[in-house]
């Protein structure tokens, strides 16, 4: 576990010398421990202390990069057991499993199919991020050109085979780039570490129970390889869970030879059990899900489920403050106020779009708040609006001096023309009314 404020001060010179721009050694224990300071910030430290900062500052939890190039997930480095205490930070890859007795054009169907798999969700690009090529052939041609077709993705890849031997024959022509080497066992262990080693790869390390796992992580560590990834579905799913728990927790109390990310797979032939278990693995605490499913509709609540986990709670999700257009604007075009909230702000954005009447959509700061809290933390005024109007933002844009403003906060609206001298309209309470206003109510008046 990272050491805490407290230890971190015992450690410093204690003389408050401020060189660190920090009024106390106290103080600056407290931004080291939050990760906001560099121990290289206190030129006074002395060597032993620098020795044991910086051995607590190393991650309970390793590092481990699969794939390269832009696409290369990463994976691991956490150190909470909760969100709430700090963030998570390094979303678990969701991949694809893709089995190796495909004929071709069933195998070039189904890689078209996860190419697809990308959805845009409240600003953000959200996609199947790696696939898992299984070696259920047995045989390693048939594993290569399942690889060779898989890799046109540029997607990570985990090679999935219960011998070494196919692996190395795909690695040895060439064609995955730095994939994840899945699995090293009890028993085949020496020969993945080899491979892993000599391409310089990450392992995945699968054992029935975490005192063999621990076992097997220190041998192959022994035999030079550093990167591992801990695959704990060897029970059902609630075995799965609880030793993704136990391993979450025995890291952060630095137990290092389970100081690994994690994987599960899930290939539940029911697509709603399937989706709550790839779920349920990504919220606790898998660095990567395989799953069988490849359907939007069921991959979309999974990536939905991580992107709403691996937000970080101490900062709201929000867009930058300006105005925006949505369409092809004219000077007629109507004005709507909304807030710099992300889900705000894409909610209202999408709804305008779909009503196809071009808009000027002003966001206003209100710290990443939404409609009604900002309203209700005075965050929302009419003295903002009436601001922003009167701005340079909307100066020359629009012909008229007509706005838009959202239903819940239609007791503003006296005070807001007075302030501004606009025409104030009172649209829709939720953004899912704006097409039908738009359409009518603004186009009629
Ligand atoms: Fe303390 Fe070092 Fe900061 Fe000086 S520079 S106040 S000794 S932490």
């Amino acid at each position: 576990m990272a050491l805490k404020a407290l230890d971190i001060f015992k450690l410093l010179p204690k003389t408050n010398c401020k060189k660190c721009d920090c009024p106390t050694c106290l103080a600056f224990a407290m931004k080291l421990a939050q990760k906001q300071a560099s121990l290289d910030d206190c030129p006074d430290v002395t060597d032993e202390a620098r020795a044991a900062l910086e051995g607590s500052a190393a991650p309970p939890i390793r590092l481990v990069a699969i794939g390269d190039g832009p696409n290369k997930l990463e994976i691991g480095n956490e150190t909470v057991m909760f969100r709430h205490e700090e963030s998570f930070y390094h979303p678990p890859g969701i991949g694809i499993l893709v089995p190796d007795n495909l004929d071709g054009e069933a195998l070039a169907a189904k890689i078209d199919t996860v190419g697809k798999l990308q959805f845009l969700r409240v600003g953000t690009e959200m996609r199947a991020d790696m696939v898992g090529v299984e070696n259920v052939s047995g045989e390693a041609a048939p594993f290569s050109k399942t690889v060779e077709a898989a890799q046109s993705l540029e997607l990570p890849l985990v090679l999935m085979a219960k011998e070494a031997g196919p692996i190395a024959a795909a690695l040895a022509s060439g064609l995955a780039k730095k994939p994840l080497i899945h699995a090293a066992t009890p028993e085949n262990w020496e020969a993945f570490a080899k491979l892993a080693k000599e391409h310089n790869c990450p392992l995945a390390v699968l054992a029935p129970d975490l005192d063999k796992l621990g076992e097997l992580t220190e041998k192959i560590k022994n035999a030079g390889v550093e990167d591992m990834v801990l695959d704990l579905s060897a029970g059902n799913v609630s075995e799965t869970l609880q030793a993704l728990t136990a391993v979450r927790k025995l890291a952060l109390k630095n137990v290092k030879k389970l100081g690994y990310p994690c994987m599960a797979t899930c290939k539940d032939d029911d697509p709603g059990a399937n989706v709550a278990t790839c779920s349920m693995y990504a919220a606790k605490y898998a660095g990567i899900v395989l799953t069988t499913l490849d359907r939007g509709e069921h991959l979309l609540p999974i990536l939905t489920v991580r992107h709403n986990i691996y937000t970080d709670p101490r900062k709201p999700i929000q867009v930058e403050p300006k105005l925006y257009e949505v369409g092809a604007v004219t000077p007629e075009s109507p004005v709507l106020i909304t807030t710099n909230f992300s889900l705000t702000y894409y909610s209202v954005e999408g709804e305008v779009e779909a009503s196809r009447v071009p808009a000027y959509i002003g966001v206003l700061d209100t710290e990443g708040t939404s409609v009604l809290t900002a309203f209700a933390s005075d965050k929302l005024t009419s003295d903002d609006i009436a601001a922003f109007l009167n701005s340079d933002a909307l100066k020359g844009k629009v012909s008229h001096r007509k706005v838009i403003i959202p239903g819940y906060v239609a007791v503003m609206s006296g005070a807001l023309e007075e302030d501004s001298g606009w025409e104030v309209l009172v649209g829709p309470r939720e953004a899912s009314g704006i097409p039908k206003y738009l359409k009518t109510v603004w186009k009629s008046g």
